[in-house]
This record gives C-alpha cells, structure tokens and sequence, in this order.
C-alpha cells in the first residue's frame, strides 16, 4: 500500500525530467569553452593549412596525441567527423559494398549477415544493423565482458559471423570493463570468417570516474601479434572529452584496413576539419592535459552516480541490482517487469531510456533492464527522478506481488 500511496504522491507532482541520453550536462560542456576562441593559429606542425582541404588521415599532431589513449599507433589512426557513430555506421557501408581486406566478397552478397551484440549493450549499434538488415545475435555478458565460451562458439563455426560488437571500457550501459583474458582471447580466437571484424568502440576510453583508472589490454596489438592483424576496427572521440556536438573521431586498425578505409572515405570527403583538429590540439595539448580534463568532468559527474547509488541503496536493496561503474556514462539497473517501470515512470513525467533498448530489436527477454542515464540533470532533479524511479520499482513489485 505505502508504494501506492507514494506513486500517487509521485504523480501529483508532475515532475518532467529527462534521463534517457547520456549527454554532457552544460557545466560540462563549459569546460571547454575557452576552446571557442581557438585555434590561434590556422598552420599545422608541418606547415599544412588548415582552411583548406586535404589531409584524409588527419593531422599528426592530433593522431600522436589521442594514439597512446586509444591504443592504436599514430600512423594507423584516422580523424573523423565529430561523430564516431558516423565512423562505424560507414565502415559497415564500406563494408557492404566493398570487400575488407581478405574478404571473398562484398557484404552485400553474403547470404546473410550476423553481428554478435553483447548484452545489455548501446542501442545506437543495434539500430545500424537493423537499418541494413545485419542479423543481430545477443550474447550475455558477466563483469569481465562477454560470455567468450558463446563467442568462440559462434566465430569459429558459423563463416556468416562478420562482426561482433564491443564496448570493452565502462561499458554502456552496465560500466564494465573487459578483463585481459577476455581481450585476449577475442584477439586469438580462430574465425570461420577472413572478413570478421570486432567493432571495438572505445567510447570512454579516459572517462574515470577514480583516480585508479582501468586499464584495458591492447587488442589491436594482441591480434596482430596472434597473426590476427586486420580483426579489430577501433573507434573514440571526444565527445564526452570536449564537445559532444563538435568533438573528433577516431578510427584505428591495421594499416591493410586503414588503406582500404581511407580509400573509401576518398570518395566521400577530400579532406577533413582541420581547424577543430588543431583546436583539440591547442586545447588538451598532451596526454596530461586530457587526464587533466578528464578529472574535471569527473568532479562533475562522479557525485550525480554516487547518488544514484546512494538513493537506490537506501530504496531498493534487495528488490533490484545495479551496477556501480568506475567510469563511463551509465548505470545499469535490474529489476523485473522493467517495461512496466518504465512505463510506470513516464506517467509520472520521469522519462527513462525504452526498456529493451540495450538488447537488439528491442527485446530484453528477461525483460529487466533498465539504462540509468546520470549525468545531463543537475543534482537536485537527478536526486528527484531517482527517488521517484525508486516508487515506481516498488510500485510494480508491490502489484506483481
Ligand atoms: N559509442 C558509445 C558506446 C556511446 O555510448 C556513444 C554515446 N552515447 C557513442 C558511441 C557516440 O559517440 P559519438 O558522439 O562519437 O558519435
């Protein structure tokens, strides 16, 4: 009954909070404001002119800088766009009409396609797939990445396997980090495909939320030492480092992939924003000044996710579980009957994330989780969503009984 009473309460207040996307909050963006008088200087380290067009690759200031953090080699990292989401979903087009290296053929002549989506996993992903009818297989994940005794299974016996998704640092949603033994094994395991790739989508590769940063294991270098050099496309950006609508992408792998993607993106662009590249330069300048960076984001940040923990501790141990990253974007809540808290939520003017959208095709057969999305609300409406979240978890127990 106390539920009850609480969700009508919850209601009468007619809350309108938003906690579906994990955007920077506005304090967070104005880290970085002194970048919009930037840069100072039009010219690049090896005189190029940044106004023009050219330079496919990217500069290599900017590529020396961000190799070390996303653990691809200068030479073998590409600048995209201000979206690496552009990056993967154009790689798979090339992909499709284009056959990777060692590749028999192009995707689009394949019977079928199959990409294995670790789950709960970004919805961003499982969308690219389904707009080119890429057959998703979700495999379950545990606190040190993805059921690899599934993985390998799937890889090695099926030559219709072509990609496999991976958030392997702060995972979204559930904040995980790939063990090394994980890392390793995704980089040795025999494929049935010579064009199977891991997407390798190192969104938060320095978003920390402590100062005892996770260390991820080189998969591009494992691979490759593995005679498994072209496996792995790696993707980042700054998005959540400096600007989310005008950052800089990343793309990284073997130089056979980084000939043939660069090959591809020729047609598209003769050259790339130099002049944001050479703002991220200015600004962050080396890897300290982005750990630097990094940590005022997580002053920012790191409270709203200790609250999170707090209020759901206080209101739902034993009726949920939840996860408690050390870095990243995204608190991963589980509860039964997620699509009815949700819902439950929504009239209440709390808006979450879809349930089922961290699965593909928007199916959570276990229908449990929930993406708790922190970091845009300032902490008092994050503080009311929570608590008013929490009602309706309680809400819905208490009726299912
Ligand atoms: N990958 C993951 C795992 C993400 O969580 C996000 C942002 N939510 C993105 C990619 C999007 O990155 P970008 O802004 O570079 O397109």
């Amino acid at each position: 009954m106390t539920a009850q009473r609480d969700y009508a309460a919850l209601v009468e207040r007619g809350l309108k909070l938003d906690l579906t996307r994990g955007k920077p909050s506005p304090r967070q963006l104005d880290l970085s404001n002194d970048m919009l008088r930037l840069p100072t200087s039009y010219r690049a380290a090896d005189g190029t002119d940044g106004r023009n067009y050219g330079n496919l690759q990217g500069l290599p200031e900017l590529r020396e800088l961000f190799a070390p953090l996303v653990q691809v080699p200068a030479d073998q990292l590409v600048v995209g766009g201000n979206a690496s989401l552009a990056l993967m979903h154009d790689t798979i087009v090339h992909a499709l009409l284009t056959p990777l290296p060692g590749a028999a053929r192009r995707w689009v002549e394949e019977p079928k396609v199959t990409f294995l989506c670790p789950v709960p996993g970004y919805d961003r992903h499982f969308t690219i797939c389904e707009r080119f009818g890429i057959t998703m297989v979700p495999v379950p994940m545990d606190a040190h990445g993805p059921d690899m005794d599934v993985v390998e299974r799937l890889v090695a016996s099926d030559a219709g396997v072509k990609g496999m998704w991976c958030v392997p640092k702060y995972s979204n949603p559930s904040g995980i980090v790939y063990s090394d033994e994980t890392v390793r094994r995704l980089a040795t395991m025999p494929a049935a495909a010579p064009d199977f790739r891991i997407f390798w989508d190192n969104a938060y590769a320095v978003h920390h939320l402590t100062d005892t940063p996770a260390e991820l294991a080189d998969v591009l270098a494992l691979s490759a030492a593995q005679g498994n050099a072209d496996r792995v496309f790696v993707y980042a950006s700054t998005s959540k480092v400096t600007l989310a609508g005008a950052g800089v992408s990343f793309f990284g792998s073997s130089p056979a992939n980084v000939e043939w993607f660069l090959r591809n993106t020729a047609k598209q662009s003769i050259g790339p924003d130099k002049l944001n590249q050479l703002r991220h330069v200015e600004f962050l300048r080396d890897g300290a000044g982005v750990a630097a960076h990094m940590r005022r984001h997580a002053e920012l940040i790191g409270p709203k996710f200790e609250l999170v923990d707090k209020i759901l501790t206080e209101q739902l141990g034993g009726l949920a579980t939840w996860t408690s990253p050390k870095g990243g974007y995204f608190i991963s809540l589980e509860v039964p009957h997620a699509a009815e808290v949700v819902a439950r939520a929504k009239a209440a003017g709390i808006a979450l994330t879809p349930a089922g959208a961290t699965h593909p095709y928007g199916d959570d057969p276990a229908d449990r989780t929930i993406r708790i999305a922190p970091t845009y609300p300032e902490l008092d409406e994050l503080e009311q969503a929570i608590n008013g979240l929490a009602v309706c978890v309680r809400l819905v127990a208490e009726e299912r009984g």
